[in-house]
């Protein structure tokens, strides 16, 4: 492990525009003071990535004309913070070179009139290929010696375009080529979350959140001391604070407390970031790039369990495919055929039960999958399956809990207790996470209750 290595994390909000990119830039800065080494990973501006895969779409049926004027008016603006003359219009300069490489290749898909996941990938490598140009530059601006890179010169990954799997190995041999070289000569390496690329040198993405995964994978292959996920919060906290305004700040949390929040939907940390950062156990701390707050440390440790759920989360757009009828002893043969061919199209299923004395089996998909589950279901259980839209999932996580009788039943009362009607309901293997799918529109009502059952401070 390098003991003066930091890897920095900031998201599209801490890059959101030239005043944020300033704040961001401070922290920066301020981590390069306390270690000699910083690497800097950065999501596109926010709004960006969304904005660029709509162009992709929309490519097939018009020009792309209104959103490169939309990119071109965020990232002059954002070069705002480059105080040097010069070093601006230069970086303008560049910025235009790219947007006129975009228009190409956005007006190459409306004359081909096809639009794939590999050429969405490069459409959307543009987000972050710009916001790490312009803070690098006002970087240098600042006498600080700093440079961008594309991480489709390091992150190897396969060819599974728009959710990449990365080859850690191959990674680590570039990383320690180009990488390794800039932090010897104490420049700050700006680095594009996000974007990977196969063997072959297409470009791939990571799935969306995934700058934060890519902060992991750095810190990986560099042997860093620490990861810092930068955002918009003050780290992890009790429930997302947009949904409940008692939502407070948690000091600690554990990998697998924290890999179940993110997989159940919190999305101020990306799931797969805790699986690289456990590799090496890699400590991540969760910090607000606008504030001084601590932030959340998340380890391996499981010490600081005053409460035995720590968190809630909840996944919304999500739908429960119900299959029905099947005779006991028939469930085991019929889930295994169901589920291999779910994974052969990675769906991804994100929880199942079994009522065994019907043999019945109901699992909760997102439901942009409904239509290709539909697909698969109707080949042989054409007329036994039903499907119900507008869910969502509401989790609990917490590794007291289990250590703790009567847990499930205080989560689902909480629930009941508010006429919320439970679709269904699972207890995770991992014991750290226990779920209910409620429909969509019960879901704040849902959210409340069990905030102040477990969360509130009067009962702990
Ligand atoms: P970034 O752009 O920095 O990656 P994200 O928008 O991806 O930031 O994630 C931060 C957001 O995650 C917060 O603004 C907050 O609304 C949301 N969020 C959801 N659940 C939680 C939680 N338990 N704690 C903190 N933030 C949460
Ligand atoms: N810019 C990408 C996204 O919006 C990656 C990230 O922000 O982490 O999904
Ligand atoms: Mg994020």
């Amino acid at each position: 492990m390098n003991e003066n290595r930091v890897v920095l994390k900031f998201g599209g909000t801490s890059v959101g525009n030239s005043e944020n990119m300033g704040k961001a830039i401070d922290k920066i800065l301020k981590a390069k003071t306390q270690y000699e080494e910083v690497v800097v990973v950065l999501s596109a501006i926010t709004g960006v990535t969304n904005l660029l895969i709509h162009a992709g779409r929309s490519a097939l049926y018009k020009k792309p004309q209104d959103t490169l004027l939309k990119l071109k008016e965020k990232h002059y603006e954002a070069c705002e913070i480059i105080p040097d003359t010069k070093i601006k219009m230069q970086t303008i300069l560049e910025i235009d070179d790219k947007l006129s490489e975009l228009e190409k290749i956005l007006t190459g898909i409306y004359y081909v009139g096809e639009v794939t996941p590999r050429s969405l990938d490069y459409i959307v490598s543009f987000g972050e290929r710009l916001s790490t140009l312009i803070v690098s530059r006002a970087i240098k601006a600042r006498s600080v010696k700093s440079e961008h890179i594309d991480s489709a010169e390091i992150v190897i990954t396969d060819e599974n375009f728009v959710n990449a799997n990365v080859d850690f190995e191959k990674t680590q041999e570039r990383a320690n080529g180009r990488i390794e070289p800039l932090l010897k000569q104490d420049i700050i390496p700006i680095i594009t979350g996000f974007i990977g690329a196969s063997k072959n040198g297409q470009r791939t993405t990571l799935g969306r959140g995934g700058s934060d995964y890519s902060a992991a994978i750095f810190a990986d292959v560099l042997n860093a001391k620490e990861i810092w996920i930068m955002t918009d919060v003050d780290g992890v906290m009790s429930c997302d604070p947009r949904l409940v305004k008692d939502a407070y700040l948690l000091h600690d949390l554990s990998y697998l407390e924290a890999m179940e929040l993110a997989y159940f939907g919190a999305k101020v940390i990306h799931p797969k970031t805790l699986e690289a950062a456990m590799r090496k156990n890699i400590p991540i701390y969760i910090k607000n790039t606008f504030s001084n707050s601590k932030g959340t440390l998340v380890t391996s440790a499981k010490e600081g369990q005053e409460r035995k759920v720590k968190s809630i989360s909840l996944l919304t757009d999500a739908s429960i495919i119900e299959i029905k009828g099947y005779g006991l002893g028939k469930t085991t043969k019929v889930m295994k055929e169901i589920f291999r061919e779910m994974e052969e199209e990675q769906i991804n299923i994100m929880m199942v039960t079994q009522g065994s004395s019907q043999a019945n089996v109901s699992f909760v998909v997102p439901s942009e999958e409904v239509k290709n589950v539909k697909n698969l279901l109707a080949k042989e259980y054409y007329d036994r399956f039903n499907v119900i839209n507008n869910v969502a999932l509401v989790s609990i996580v917490g590794e007291g809990m289990s250590q703790t009788a009567g847990m499930a039943a205080r989560f689902f009362n909480a629930v009941a207790d508010k006429g919320v009607n439970n679709l269904m309901i699972s207890q995770g293997s991992s014991e750290v996470a226990i779920n209910v799918a409620v429909r969509a529109e019960d879901m704040q009502k849902a959210v409340q209750a069990i905030h102040s059952e477990f969360l509130s401070a009067e009962n702990e």
